[in-house]
């Protein structure tokens, strides 16, 4: 029997959150055959659940005030109350998934199953899914018995969506299951990022710096680079904290999601982190002197070399090219 999956749609401004679709994939992968419902909570839900049923072919829309602001204190009841036995469900591992996810799963006497970045065939109730440990040196097969159902966390960009087919999805509404929730918790305020000088989320070509650049005065070589390239410089997390760019430049789950064509990675090892900040699938090229450094499992293309070798060279290229 086909296992009863949802998926929990993040949203934001009405619209649904890429991780809604890679959840949707990363369902379809696990559970073949399966129609996922999509559970949408919040408050003025109609254009993120019309966008679900486009593409889905059912939604249940719980709308109330109290939800406009993901809450897990407020979710986890809503849940508990609203799931079948036996249910799949799939959150995304973000800080709302990695906060609601281990005590819904107790709660559901469920598996859970967190940051999920793969799957193998499933038999049956015997989910068969992939993890990485040590910073995504190791990646671990797991096998977990499902029978009383599952908590999965997926990790941001480990699913690329597909296309989900048109759909003429059923909007249920069952926001009356939502009156009265109550949590000790209350949100306060939502604190935009800075903007910076300029918005790297935006660019198509992004040359990414990272610790193996080795020193500030290094950056120099990367800034000529991405001259010449038409590029704009982004970094990983400790050019950051070292203050030698900006946080506006950061990429990762705690920095900026970029969608760009190319994306340069330089001297980075390829952290979950850093990784999960990088959509759409670009051109990957990773330089690093490490062979054996992560990246390379996530590059299209892979150069071993020392950047500051490299970097002069590969610029003074690009100038006798033009
Ligand atoms: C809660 C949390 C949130 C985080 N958020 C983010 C985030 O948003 N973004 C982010 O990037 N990180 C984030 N991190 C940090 C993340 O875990 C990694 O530590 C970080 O991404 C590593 O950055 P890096 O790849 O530049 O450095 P390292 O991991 O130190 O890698 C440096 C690489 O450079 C290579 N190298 C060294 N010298 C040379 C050379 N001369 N030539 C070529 N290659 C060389 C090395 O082989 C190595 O692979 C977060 C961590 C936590 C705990």
């Amino acid at each position: 029997m086909v296992a009863k999956v949802f998926i929990f749609v993040a949203h934001t401004d009405g619209k649904a959150d890429d991780t809604a679709f890679e959840l949707v994939t990363a369902a379809k992968r696990l559970f073949p055959g399966c129609a996922p419902v999509a559970l949408v909570t919040g408050s003025g839900l109609d254009g993120v659940c019309q966008e679900m049923a486009a593409a889905l072919g059912e939604v249940w829309k719980f709308d109330q005030a109290a939800l406009a602001h993901p809450n897990a204190e407020l979710l986890w009841p809503l849940l508990v109350k609203v799931l079948p036995a036996g249910a799949m469900l799939l959150l995304p591992h973000s800080s709302l998934g990695m906060d609601l996810g281990p005590g819904l799963s107790v709660r559901l006497g469920a598996a859970y199953l967190p940051d999920v970045v793969g799957t193998e065939a499933s038999e049956g109730t015997t989910l068969r899914v992939i993890r990485q440990e040590f910073n995504g040196q190791v990646s671990t097969h797991l096998h977990c018995d499902a029978s009383g159902g599952a908590v999965i966390t997926v990790r941001s960009g480990a699913f690329p969506p597909e296309a989900t087919g048109s759909a003429v999805g059923q909007v249920s509404d069952r926001s009356g299951d939502a009156e009265g929730l109550t949590a000790r918790r209350t949100f306060v305020e939502v604190i935009p990022a800075e903007a910076g000088d300029i918005d790297i989320t935006r660019e198509e070509v992004l040359v990414a710096v990272g610790r193996g650049i080795g020193d500030q005065e290094n950056l120099a070589l990367a800034e000529e680079l991405a001259l010449a390239m038409g590029a704009a410089l982004c970094c990983s997390r400790p050019i950051v904290d070292a203050k030698w760019l900006a946080k506006s430049r950061q990429v990762g789950t705690s920095g900026l999601t970029v969608q760009p064509k190319v994306y340069l990675a330089l001297g980075i090892s390829g952290s979950f982190q850093h990784l999960g900040g990088i959509k759409g699938s670009p051109l990957l090229v990773a330089i690093n002197k490490n062979p054996n450094a992560p990246i390379f499992q996530a590059a299209s293309v892979g150069v071993v070399a020392d950047l500051l070798e490299l970097l002069p060279a590969l610029t003074e290229k690009i100038h006798q090219s033009r």
